[in-house]
């Protein structure tokens, strides 16, 4: 079958793969000059299935409204007269049940699980190298409100499969000694020595060379402007490429992984999304003195952010700010990550050379992603993979193809029209 592939992030890559792999003639389309230019390019490195707790929980709403208006706030909304905000936010309230938020856990801890073992298949086929550490990762905390709660999650996920054990400051030291500079503070922390860190974009730009070699074929600098249907179908997609002259590309079906820019191509086709871009922000620093950098990675639950060792570079990434599709970097977001990270391993890393970056996450409410078919018959999705796209890339991905394919997944998912 000829397939389409819209967007190459880690998403559309990583469902090109499967689906060349499967047999199929792909072809992938980007704006961009490359694969993972975009949000996948500076994120914050982890395969997190611990890490699947979604924004959207009991606690949410009054952090959340005790942030309001607060710069630095590690979650941030900026109301705008946009609706889509205002019906997000509003569905966002509604995933913070307490039912709502132990199933999209759930969902996400299977899909992760599914992820990780389809990532590591893909890495002993290939051979992939993008600077991964399998060390694990130490969720660890400083507020006593947030360790109490440590343990319900954990049992949850772990009752799920997920190797998540919680450990005492003591104990988290040994695992890490770089976080020995903050022993007087530290609670503890839950590991998952099975969870682990890799650069997403180079493994993004790395598999699209590998599809291209297996046939898969990659239309960059090319922006995708409507999707044309005919009947019941979609017949075409109206592109534009870098010289201006447009054109309709053809295909048996269609995967739409445009991530926060889904929703826009979808509407005139009457499918609403509900995928909102969350801006976060990462810091990635040259390390200076290997033994005060982290080889483990971290997520610090006071400033909501994670810390991946690359090679030699540290990345340090989060903070959400609900405020449209706006690039910009604020100065003021990107130092309090900066200094949170220098009080957490002083000496490591040079911060004078300090490169900020930031990315629109497709959030939905819950976290939980989008996958699977649409009322078209020949449309698909792969998008909505909020905070955790870099993690369910592969599993995403390789269901994606099973249903395109007709072969039913091999993860129990809530898939759309499943
Ligand atoms: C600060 C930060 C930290 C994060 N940390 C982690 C982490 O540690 N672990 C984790 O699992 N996830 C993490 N994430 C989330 C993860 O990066 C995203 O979920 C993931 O990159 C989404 O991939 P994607 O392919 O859907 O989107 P993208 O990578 O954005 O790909 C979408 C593609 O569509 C293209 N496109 C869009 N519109 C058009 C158009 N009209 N025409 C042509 N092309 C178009 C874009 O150019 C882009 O290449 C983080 C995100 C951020 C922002």
């Amino acid at each position: 079958m000829k397939v389409i592939v819209l967007g190459a992030g880690v998403i559309g890559v990583t469902s090109a793969w499967y689906l060349t792999q499967a047999g199929h003639q792909v072809t992938v389309i980007d704006r961009q000059p490359g694969a993972g230019l975009e949000t996948s390019f500076a994120n914050g490195g982890q395969i997190s299935v611990s890490h699947a707790e979604p924004w959207a929980n009991p606690a949410a709403p009054l952090k959340v409204a005790r942030w309001l208006f607060r710069e630095d706030a590690p979650l941030l909304f900026r109301f705008r007269a946009d609706l889509q905000q205002w019906l997000w936010g509003l569905a966002f309230l509604r995933e913070c049940l307490p039912a709502r938020a132990r199933r999209n856990t759930v969902q996400l801890v299977r899909l992760g699980l599914y992820s990780r073992d389809e990532l590591a298949r893909l890495r002993r086929a290939t051979g992939i190298q993008n600077d991964q550490l399998e060390c694990g990762i130490l969720h660890f905390f400083t507020e006593p409100d947030a360790y109490a709660h440590a343990g319900e999650t954990a049992a949850l996920m772990r009752a799920h499969g997920c190797d998540l054990e919680l450990k005492r400051a003591e104990e988290v030291i040994a695992i890490e000694p770089a976080l020995r500079s903050i022993a007087g503070s530290l609670l503890g922390a839950t590991y998952t020595p099975s969870d682990q860190s890799g650069d997403a974009y180079r493994f993004t730009e790395r598999l699209a060379a590998l599809a291209a070699e297996r046939g898969c074929e990659f239309r960059y600098n090319t922006a995708i402007e409507a999707l044309q249907r005919a009947g019941e179908s979609i017949s075409g997609v109206l592109v534009r490429d870098d010289s201006g002259g447009s054109r309709v590309l053809g295909a048996d079906a269609y995967v739409v992984a445009l991530a926060s820019y889904s929703p826009a191509l979808l509407r005139p086709l009457g499918i609403r999304l509900q995928v909102y871009p969350a801006k976060g922000y990462s810091v990635t620093v040259p390390i200076t003195d290997e033994s005060r950098a982290p080889r483990v990675s971290l997520i610090d639950e006071s400033l909501k952010i994670v810390v991946s060792r690359l090679g030699a570079r540290l990345r340090i990434a989060g903070t959400a700010e609900f405020a449209g599709h706006d690039l910009s970097i604020n100065r003021t977001r990107c130092e309090a990550i900066l200094r949170r990270a220098q009080t957490l391993f002083p000496g490591a890393f040079d911060a004078s050379q300090a490169q900020f970056w930031t990315g629109l996450r497709p959030a939905t409410p819950g976290n939980v992603p989008l996958i699977g078919r649409t009322r078209i018959p020949n449309l698909y999705l792969n998008t909505g993979h909020g905070t955790l796209g870099w993690t369910l890339a592969c599993g995403s991905g390789r269901a994606l193809s099973d249903i395109i394919s007709g072969r039913a997944p091999e993860v129990q998912f809530d898939f759309l029209r499943g």
